[in-house]
Order: structure tokens, then sequence, then C-alpha cells
């Protein structure tokens, strides 16, 4: 099965409207025909990204949504409103989103369903904390986190779906998963998918890693067999970092 590989920039919040411009003019300059590309900068910068990249392959992703299309819900931001912008994908399910903001596996579930209701496809982040994965329960807790975020979407709607794996010990610490622990958890959720789904879906979905992802460490990462791509935080706010890891992501 050949599955084009993804290279994804979670700029969390960071880049200001000028560092957004200087950025995206830098990696404007970067083309791939294999590895598709996407940025997700913070919402005040989401419209100006989509018209700057207006041309360009490289796609605009948001870092989260509401669950609801409208409504009283003071400074958030609806699914509605993303796709009125041309916003094509959102990140669900962050850990940062999970920890910080208390978003559990059944809001997340909501926000999946709205966000492929309003035609906006989804990165969706599933991880496990340290003593999960030192008390064995990392397969376990990955499959709950599956099992309440995707496993009630028809084929359908899992097709709108790109799954990150993202060990939460491993975001922004400069520790990463090594190479087996990585592709023995990404085998893993291809299987649960192949069992709840079916082997075509299994196949064809894309499941990305993330966590502490850099140039030195990238191309090992990306030949693994059931890795196909990476969700990036720190290095993608450097635009020779980000070129080094879409370059090693096209083999
Ligand atoms: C992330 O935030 O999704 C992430 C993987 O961050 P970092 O690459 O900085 O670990």
């Amino acid at each position: 099965m050949n599955r084009k590989k993804i290279v994804a920039g979670n700029w969390k919040m960071n880049m200001t409207l000028d560092q957004t411009k200087d950025l995206i003019s830098q990696l404007k300059l970067v083309s791939s025909n294999e590895v598709e590309i996407k940025i997700a900068p913070s919402f005040t910068n989401l419209h100006y990204a989509v018209s700057l990249l207006d041309s360009s392959k490289i796609e605009v992703v948001a870092q989260n949504i509401h669950f609801e299309n409208s409504g009283a819900y003071t400074g958030e931001i609806s699914a509605e409103m993303l796709n009125s912008i041309g916003v094509k994908s959102v990140i669900i399910g962050h850990s940062e989103r999970r920890k910080y903001f208390n978003e559990t596996d059944h809001i997340l579930s909501k926000k999946v369903i709205a966000a492929i209701s309003n035609s906006i496809n989804v990165i969706f982040c599933v991880g496990e904390e340290l003593f999960e994965r030192e008390n064995n329960e990392h397969f376990d807790v990955i499959k709950n986190q599956l099992s309440i975020g995707l496993f009630e979407l028809d084929n359908d709607q899992l097709k709108k779906i790109v799954i990150a794996y993202e060990p939460v010990w491993a975001i922004g610490t400069g520790k990463t998963a090594n190479s087996p622990q990585i592709q023995e958890m990404h085998h893993y959720i291809r299987n649960l998918i192949k069992s709840n789904f079916n082997d075509d879906i299994s196949n064809e979905i894309r499941i990305l890693y993330g966590g502490s992802v850099k140039a030195n460490n990238a191309s090992e990462i990306f030949s693994l067999p059931d890795v196909d791509g990476g969700l990036i935080g720190g290095a993608s706010l450097n635009f020779s970092d980000f070129n080094a890891i879409v370059h090693a992501a096209n083999g």
C-alpha cells in the first residue's frame, strides 16, 4: 500500500502575523509531489495563511474547534466558521487540549462529528502519559481514546481522519519514542482499525508520529512501515528544520 506521507506543522500559540507571513513565504518554496505539507497556525492567522497559500499545495489546518456550529460560547470557534474561510482540516485531541483544557474523550468525539459534518478533515491525536507506559497500560489507553473518539464513525467518515500517535512524554521534551516502540504502536493502531472497520480502510488510513521529531531523527522514524509522516511541533517553527523534515519524508 502506497500511502502518501504527511508532514504537518503544529505552530501552537506561536507566531505573530508578521512572523506568519515570513515563514509562509519561505515555505512556499518547498514544493513536493511526494509529501502532503500542512501547517496549523493560530486562529488569528488562519484566514491570512489561507489567502497566502491560495495557489500553493500547502494546506492550512486549525488547531481546535468547538463542537457546536454557533451559539453562546464566548471565545470559541466553530467548524462552520473554519469552513467559511477555506480551512480544510483541524487537529482534534492534542494532548495539550486534553491536559490544559480538560477535553475529554467524549468532548473530542463530538468535535470529530462537528468537523466532519462541516466537511473539515481531522488529524486526531492520541497518546499515553509516561506513567501509563511504565504501567504497561499504553495499548489500553490508545484503544480507549480511539474507541470513544473514532469507532462510532462509519467507513466514509473514517476516511476523513488522519491519526497522530503522540506519546505525551515525547512532546516538546526532546525525547522521542524509539523506533520499535513507534512501529509497535502504529501497527497496533492499524490492526484496531482493521478489526473495527475493514482491511482496505486500515491499509489506507494515514498514521502520523508526533513527539520531538527533528531534522536528525525524521528519516529513521518515517522509514518505519506503519508511519505515514509526522505531526511536528517545535521544529515546524523554523524553516530549515521543517524543510529538512519534509525532505526526510520524501525518502
Ligand atoms: C506536537 O505538539 O504535536 C508535537 C509533536 O510537538 P514537538 O514536536 O515539539 O514535540
